[in-house]
């Protein structure tokens, strides 16, 4: 085994490595950027060496400055995580030739599957399935264009050279081919360095089913089953498991056996993930080969029970396959949901800031079959309470997954997980995960990649007015933190007894441009009695440990927890979050109308085309710029 290795990337993937490293005894150099400097991953490594300035295209890009923190640090060893350097083959061809030992498949591998284009035609000589579609050299927009109307709208433009969604554009019509295909390529030549292009049959309603395998330098290679991960938004997958529900034992067999096949056809050696997708009747086609460890590699060691980074380990340390396929098994099911900074109510743009609340459900363990031990909660993240969501780089905050003996128990496990986590500071999905969870489609199994637009209205419903509890929740928590501040002054108190009428108290707060009232009345005996609209019952307000409050409203319990920030209280309760925020009658209100005529981006970014001029008459929803933030175009 390596004494010591450097980790070429950041966030949760470089913690996680970092962990397995340190189960192994292995030491570990982290690498970070300026805006990285206090970064957990660099906290979780042995040694750290700065790269450079924020900028990925500075820092985590660039190979040469990798290397040589390698070489003085005296790693032997670079593991690239995902995204970055991970898929470069030029990167992995002067690890080889500084004889620092890359933790991936050789560098004629990864450019063997680094072009999607040169990939198909690979995978077409091997036999493996292929999507119907142009994947050729020649790029003239006239030929793809004629291209796209021989194999039939809808067809879909990718990026040969990509990766993430990006650049990705589905064209119904052939009048919408010539935009997308230059929007596709600036994407491309931005996030890639290369705006090659391929045209393919755009499959309705597909699934999305991915193979995991591993293949040693001695010549033997196996498959560790198979994900799904259908869902997804943008392209881009948000929920993953493993096994994909339906699969049978023969399909199961001969995706794993193609698998094998495109690995074999460029003499793969690591970790690799053949991409497949299929269509209803079960037929797949191959999409792609990830030649590094997937975001959503975890699923598989759920129900494997292996740690795929230690194989990745003793896989570049020469050593052999652990098992043969006839060995492997797994057990029960494995969902892995990805929290993301960014805002579902606004197609899903990242959003960034400081989490200045960050609370992620415990890992828990526990003892299955065969007095194996199993985790059925684990939390892979690469952020912590008080660090920054920047602009440089994806806006991932945490993977959480959990494993049941089944489905369903998997699917009840994520409920709890996702009502344990607790987000201030940054937009994030949470509740749009849990409302993805909780949707009949998913739990009943009807997947496929276009699950999220189709069930937009249910996944994605309007901004509505607070539920009653939410509202109680904030009042207690106004009262608990008076009561707080107020200490054992009978002058001060509002509560104590006065003559003529009761004392009576409306609470006005703002949601989301909704606004919400109750009237707290103060009884004879220290009573207090809410009413909310309709609603009016007697209160008792419990404070519990830290932010959380317990109020027993009329026959009602309600738990929550409340965080108090100047004028906002932000209120969880039920797998819900909510800001409500105090009106403020005295305070000018900004006039609504001053933003008319302007514009305000939402994140910084680099705007990369203008698509109108002043004087040009525009019609509502025009495009007028595009901006690239977070190697996005928006
Ligand atoms: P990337 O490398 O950018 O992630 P992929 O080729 O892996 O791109 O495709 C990403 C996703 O796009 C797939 O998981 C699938 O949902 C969708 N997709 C790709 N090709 C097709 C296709 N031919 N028809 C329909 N959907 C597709």
């Amino acid at each position: 085994m390596f004494r010591k290795i450097l980790i070429a990337n950041r966030g949760e993937i470089a913690c996680r490595v970092a962990h397995s490293a340190r189960r192994l005894g292995v030491e570990t150099v982290a690498v970070y950027s300026d805006a990285d400097a206090q970064a957990k991953h660099v906290a979780a490594c042995d040694e750290a060496v700065r790269l450079g300035p924020a900028a990925a295209r500075e820092s985590y890009l660039v190979g040469a400055s990798i290397l040589r923190a390698a070489q003085a640090t005296g790693a032997e060893a670079i593991h690239p995580g995902y995204g970055f350097l991970s898929e470069n083959a030029e990167f992995a061809a002067a690890c080889e030739k500084a004889g620092v030992v890359f933790i991936g498949p050789p560098a004629k591998s990864i450019h063997a599957m680094g072009s999607k284009s040169a990939a198909k035609t690979l995978m077409q000589s091997a036999g493996v399935p292929l999507v119907p579609g142009y994947h050729g050299d020649d790029q003239d927009p006239a030929l793809l264009a004629s291209a796209a109307q021989a194999i039939g709208f809808p067809v879909l433009i990718k990026a040969s050279a990509g990766g993430g969604g990006k650049g990705m554009r589905i064209v119904r019509n052939a009048s919408e081919f010539a935009q997308s295909l230059s929007s596709c390529k600036r994407e491309a030549l931005a996030s890639f360095g290369d705006d090659k292009v391929l045209v393919e049959k755009y499959l309705q309603r597909p699934r999305h089913i991915e193979i995991q395998i591993f293949a040693d330098s001695h010549g033997n290679c196996v498959y560790l089953f198979e994900r799904d991960c259908s869902v997804q938004r943008r392209h881009q997958k948000v929920l993953e498991e493993a096994p994909a529900p339906g699969m049978t034992e023969q399909r199961r067999s001969s995706m794993g056996a193609a698998a094998v096949a495109a690995a074999r056809a460029v003499a793969y050696v690591g970790a690799g993930t053949v991409e497949f997708i299929v269509d209803h009747d079960g037929t797949f086609y191959f999409m792609e080969m990830n030649t590094r460890l997937q975001v959503e590699h975890p699923v598989t060691e759920m129900i494997t029970g292996f740690d795929l980074v230690e194989w990745q380990l003793r896989i570049a340390c020469g050593e052999a396959l652990p098992c043969r396929q006839e060995d492997l098994k797994f057990e029960g099911h494995a969902l892995e949901a990805r929290l993301y900074a960014e805002n579902p109510d606004r197609g899903f743009l990242p959003s960034t800031g400081t989490l200045r609340r960050l609370h992620l459900p415990a890992a828990s363990e526990f003892v299955v079959h065969d007095g194996a031990r199993r985790a059925s909660v684990r939390i892979d993240s690469g952020v912590r309470e008080g660090d920054t969501i920047s602009p440089y780089y994806d806006p991932m905050i945490a993977k959480l997954i959990v494993w049941g003996e089944d489905r369903a128990t998997a699917l009840a496990r994520m409920h709890a997980a996702l009502a344990g986590v607790q987000i201030i500071g940054v937009s994030n999905n949470i509740e749009f995960l849990g409302r993805v969870v909780a949707s009949s489609a998913f739990a009943t199994a009807d997947l496929d990649t276009g699950l999220i637009e189709r069930h937009h209205d249910e996944l994605l419903p309007k901004h509505g007015v607070p539920e009653p509890q939410v509202i109680a929740l904030a009042v207690a928590a106004q009262v608990l933190n008076e009561r707080s501040r107020r200490g054992s002054d009978p002058w001060d108190s509002i509560e104590a007894f006065r003559l003529h009428l009761p004392a009576s108290r409306r609470f006005e707060f703002e949601d989301g441009g909704i606004e919400v009232f109750a009237q707290l009345d103060y009884q004879p005996g220290g009573k207090l009695r809410l009413t909310v609209g309709e609603h009016g019952a007697e209160l008792a307000i419990a404070a519990g440990p830290e932010a959380s409050i317990n109020i027993l409203w009329g026959e009602e319990r309600v738990a929550g927890d409340v965080v108090l920030e100047a004028e906002a209280l932000h209120v969880f309760h039920r797998a819900r979050y909510r800001i409500l925020t105090v009106i403020d009658r005295l305070q000018h209100t900004a006039d609504a109308d001053a933003r008319a005529g302007g514009l305000t981006a939402p994140m910084p970014g680099k705007i990369v085309a203008i698509n109108a001029q002043a004087g040009t008459r525009v019609a509502r929803g025009a495009a007028l710029l595009v901006m690239e933030a977070m190697k996005m175009e928006h």
